[in-house]
């Protein structure tokens, strides 16, 4: 068993349904690929993607866009954020977060996160006083989700509007709620690694009428506002139509034509990438040293990603770890690394931020390994998987103890 190496590849995402390009196949041969294109009578596959997903989640509206990343911009900028505005933030994610809150202008003021990987209440409150923001783009980083109802409790006590970044939590719920219900908005990425794959895409979704009709007139719609599947009626565009700029980043029919049929597949393949998360923290769970983080009873999670903590004092050097691991054909990522590497940066690299110290959120970064879970990976995969990371830490960790006792 110590010597056993993992075959799988970490990037390798399940092909296309055939319906899904069988669809994708009719929207070539009628060459109509962009959304505006549409013969008397008919709706564009991105419009119907549109009305879809609006009910898939239970909102009134929904734009699909060009990726994650245009959807923040654009939701932000429909909310009225301003120049020069300060907007909290975790300072646990992904970089497109503070690249859509400079791309309006604002000041990303980034707020610590806990052990369990979500945003840390008390923190957010010391800087909704000090930076007097009024609004929070909310990573729901890696699928994990804070307690929404405090959450929300504590930003409307303080006038604090929410989006929510679902890019990790398509799908994923907090009390029976879905994750994209509990602000004034919500952006979700189809890009290939989240979880329903156009290659690049995106949506925002909301109730809220006017905020719907700027982020549509802002992501290219030109007048052709009302060839949207899910969009307010045309007396909402009366002012945006004219006061919003055209920031070109639409969906196009190719994209929408292969997610329809990988919408209906969501709920079956969360609870397929759930088994999967579960094979490998039952793996890894009680492992003297190691921290995986607690999943609470509310929490409808999409495990399409693995995480856990090295403990400082376990003696297990990350990247000592990683090393091993990756020998054994078991990648992972290291969020603590202090280059920027592939997709993980730290808040530190974001030289275009300024610097905040963030030390409850450094020391969990030094700590932190993850796993893709492609659903390629069989559950025996995510098991082999798991036992391969605990015998190289239990190794490594017990080798240093070793060391200890006899120095
Ligand atoms: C991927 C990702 C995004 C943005 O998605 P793109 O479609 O790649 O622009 C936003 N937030 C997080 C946390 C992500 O991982």
């Amino acid at each position: 068993m110590t010597s056993t190496v993992f075959k799988g590849s970490f990037t390798q995402q399940e092909p296309i349904p055939e319906e899904a390009i069988a669809r994708a196949v009719d929207v070539m041969r009628s060459g109509r690929l962009h959304r505006y294109n549409v013969v008397d009578g008919e709706e564009s596959e991105t419009s119907l993607l549109e009305r879809e997903y609006a009910e898939y989640l239970g909102v009134k509206y929904c734009l699909a866009c060009a990726s994650g990343g245009y959807a923040m911009h654009v939701a932000l900028r429909a909310s009225g954020v301003q120049k020069d505005q300060p907007v909290l933030t975790n300072a646990f994610t992904l970089s497109p977060v503070p690249g859509a809150i400079d791309n309006v202008g604002g000041r990303p003021v980034l707020v610590e996160s806990t052990p369990d990987l979500v945003i840390d209440l008390a923190d957010l409150e010391r800087k909704i006083k000090a930076s007097g923001s009024r609004m929070l783009l909310l990573s729901h980083m890696r699928g994990h989700l804070v307690d929404m109802h405090a959450l929300c409790e504590l930003l409307e006590r303080h006038g604090v509007a929410l989006i929510e970044d679902c890019a990790h939590t398509m799908g994923a719920a907090w009390d029976g709620r879905k994750s994209g219900l509990f602000g004034v908005a919500a952006c979700f990425s189809t890009q290939t690694y989240k979880h329903i794959n156009s290659g690049e895409g995106g949506f925002v979704t909301t109730d809220d009428a006017e905020l719907m009709a700027r982020a549509v007139i802002l992501s290219g719609s030109y007048m052709l506002y009302e060839r949207h599947g899910a969009a307010p009626p045309a007396e909402a565009f009366r002012d945006a139509r004219l006061d919003y700029p055209n920031y070109s980043g639409r969906m196009d029919n190719l994209r929408a034509a292969i997610l329809r049929p990988q919408l209906r597949l969501l709920e079956h393949n969360r609870e397929r990438w759930n088994d999967r998360y579960r094979a490998l923290e039952e793996a890894l769970r009680d492992t003297p040293g190691l921290r995986v983080p607690q999943r609470p009873a509310a929490e409808t999670y999409v495990g399409s990603s693995f995480q856990f903590l090295v403990e400082a004092d376990s003696g297990v050097a990350v990247p000592v770890l990683l090393e091993a691991c990756r020998a054994r054909g078991v990648e992972m990522k290291w969020f603590g690394a202090s280059e920027p590497t592939a997709y993980t940066s730290r808040h530190d690299s974001w030289r275009y931020v300024a610097p905040q110290q963030l030390p409850k959120t450094d020391r969990i970064l030094d700590g932190l390994c993850d796993l893709r879970i492609p659903l390629t990976f069989s559950v025996d995969d995510c098991s082999l998987i798991g036992t391969i990371i605990r015998s190289v830490f239990e190794e490594i960790r017990d080798a240093r103890g070793g060391r200890a006792r006899a120095s």
